[in-house]
């Protein structure tokens, strides 16, 4: 799913799968998914659920 690997921005762990996370990003003007995602991996914040409500 991610060309990278995504961590938590707030303490740098890797994301493991099936976590709930949060992704902090502005909505991007184009409107297809490919384009979503690609955004995410630029732009966006990955947080652990968790780590957010701290
Ligand atoms: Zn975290």
């Amino acid at each position: 799913m991610f060309k990278i690997t995504p961590q938590c921005s707030v303490c740098k762990k890797e994301i493991q799968a099936n976590e709930e996370i949060f992704v902090e990003m502005r909505y991007p003007e184009t409107k297809g998914m490919a384009e979503i995602k690609a955004f995410i991996q630029n732009q966006g914040k990955i947080i652990y659920e968790e780590c957010n409500k701290k």
